[in-house]
This record gives C-alpha cells, structure tokens and sequence, in this order.
C-alpha cells in the first residue's frame, strides 16, 4: 500500500534495495544537472520533459550481461539475442519493484526503460533512427557509473559495456552521486570496437546511429516493414506465399515473439571492449583475435589518433571524459 507519509530514505538504502532486487550497478543522478546539460541540445529529452514532479533524481539500474554469449563471435547468433533479452526482462522487473518500494515509502516513481521511443516522433520513415526518451547512457555517467566510448557506448570500470540499463524518475530525497572526469575509454589506439564492427558505422566519438539500428535491431520494425513491401510486391501468389514462409518471416515471428532480436541485435562492440574487470579473466582468451579488422579501418583509426580531441569529442567531452595521454 502506497504511504501517504514520506519515510526517510538514504540513496544507501536506495542503492543497496535495487541491487537485492537484481541490478548489478546502481547510480543516482541529479534531475537538475540533466536538465542544464541535455548532451544533444539541439533535441533535449530531459527529465524535466518527462515529469514536472516526479524527476529531481534519475536512479539508473545497470544488470551485467552473462558472458558466455559475449564469446560467442558471430554477431547476429540467435543465441544473444535471447540472453540479452533475458537481462531485459529481469532489469524490468527489478526496476518495477524498486518503483513500488519507493512509492510504499511515499515518494511516486516511474520507469524509463532503454528501449521506449515517443511515438510522436515517428514521421512514417522507417530507416531513420528514432532516439530514447531519455539517453541512459548518459544518465548512467551523471549518475557515476562509467564514461563513454570510441562510439559513445557506456563503459563502466565492473563490467566494461557488457551491461543494459533501465532508469528511474522520482523526486525522493536522495543524495545525487558525482561522474567521473577521466576516461574508461583507452582512445583510439584501442579501437577494437571500431575494429570489430560488423557495419563499420563507428566514426571518432560517435556512430552512424541509423546504419547501426540495422545491425542492433535486425528484425526491428524497420525490417518488419521492409519484408511487408517485398511480399506485397510480388506478382504471384505463389511467390508471397513462398516468402511468407520463409526463413526472414521465421525470423520476425520469432523475433515478435520475445523481442529477441527486435529490441535488441548487434552488441559486437560491447564484447570486444578491453576495458571492464571481466575482459582479461573470461573474455580476452575468446575475443582478442578480430577477424572484421580491415587495413581501411587501421587507418581511419590512425587519423583519428592524429586528431584524437575532434569537434565530435568536444560536443560529447562532459560524458567522454579527459583522455589518457596517447
Ligand atoms: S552495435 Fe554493432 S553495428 Fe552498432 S556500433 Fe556496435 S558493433 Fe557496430
Ligand atoms: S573498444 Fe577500446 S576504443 Fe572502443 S570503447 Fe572500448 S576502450 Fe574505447
């Protein structure tokens, strides 16, 4: 039952509840700080932008993901898929629970899961790259549990990027924790992610977000209606039959099924990253070795090491970090 009184509450007892209820990483940031440092100014998505009451802290709930499946090289193995969505589901429902424990000690809480995009903004446009309504990735920095990468995907100094992340909003009187100023990252001259990509979309301190889509969501809505189109266009009943039945429609019906493979795809770059106390004991023996690296690739890597500190650094440096020295 939800308490009309406000219990008093620690971010300690905060942090230690959502690591009972499963989470492996659990940081607290500052509502108002995310507000005043939205990372892409241009299209804020704020706390503020989601609840005028509930959102003077951002809690983010990390669950590490099982490493077995990061040995696994092929990036599109049905076999991720499903382990990640696993982690989703049970990240889901810690983060529910935790939700309901603040609101029986008398603070409203609510989710933002990682993978839930304003519907608003669909323009009918199914290739392009529809962002969060709120980055946890950059959340997760504010609230001190890692920095960003090469491609802007979140390290923490535990488990490296091999993580998913769930949010949530309240305004209990919790302490905010602080971010880190130096980089996880070990800069270009790592570039394994790069390296390893399998689209090759990772450019200096970003990535080419709707060009990864297809590898992160490869039965996605955007397949989806793809494969639609090619069925409609057939000439013969025959053939869309044929296609209706075949191994893509499989796939998608698998895929809707659990969202294995719709809400998650490709984490290639999350499983090559050296950085995390659990790359050198039970990953590096597995995926030391890149087969996708290419001599075009080495020397982008070699003109970002030129120009390591580039505009594209400079617009994402707060959640970046400052750099070991080349
Ligand atoms: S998710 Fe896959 S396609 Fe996207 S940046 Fe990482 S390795 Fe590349
Ligand atoms: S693989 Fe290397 S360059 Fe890429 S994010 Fe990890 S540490 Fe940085």
């Amino acid at each position: 039952m939800v308490s009309i009184y406000e219990s008093p509450i620690t971010s300690e007892e905060v942090k230690s509840k959502g690591k009972e209820l499963g989470a492996d990483l659990v940081g607290i940031a500052d509502g108002s700080v995310m507000n005043e440092n939205p990372p892409y100014p241009e299209d804020p998505r704020r706390p503020c932008d989601i609840s005028d009451y509930d959102a003077d802290r951002v809690i983010v709930l990390a669950k590490r993901l099982n490493l077995g499946s990061s040995r696994i090289k092929d990036w599109d193995q049905r076999h991720k898929y499903y382990n990640d969505e696993l982690a989703i589901t049970a990240l889901e429902e810690t983060a529910l629970e935790l939700v309901l424990w603040l609101e029986d000690k008398g603070y409203p809480a609510l989710i933002i899961p990682p993978t839930h995009v304003d519907p608003w903004r669909y323009d009918g446009n199914p290739e392009k790259h529809l962002s969060p309504l709120l980055s946890l990735e950059h959340a997760a920095v504010e609230a001190g549990l890692g920095t960003l990468g090469l491609n802007l995907q979140l390290l923490t100094p535990e488990f490296g990027p091999r993580i998913m992340l769930s949010a949530l909003l309240t305004s209990a009187p919790v302490d905010a924790d602080k971010k880190n100023e130096v980089a996880l990252c070990k800069g270009p001259s790592c570039g394994r992610c790069l390296s390893a990509c399998p689209g090759d979309v990772i450019t200096d301190w970003d990535r080419d977000w709707q060009r990864c889509d297809e590898y992160r969501n490869p039965y996605g809505f955007n397949k989806l209606t793809q494969f639609l189109g090619e069925v409609i266009d057939q000439t013969s009943p025959k053939e869309q039959k044929s296609m209706i039945r075949s191994e893509d429609s499989f796939n998608l019906w698998q895929s809707i099924l659990r969202g294995a493979g719709a809400v998650n795809g490709c984490r290639r770059c999350q499983d090559v990253c050296p950085v995390g106390e659990d790359y050198e004991s039970m990953l590096k023996d597995a995926l030391d070795e890149i087969p996708e690296d290419t001599p075009q690739k080495q020397s982008r890597l070699n003109k970002i090491m030129d120009n390591p500190l580039s505009k594209n650094y400079d617009t994402q440096s707060r959640w970046i970090g400052s750099l070991p020295e080349e």
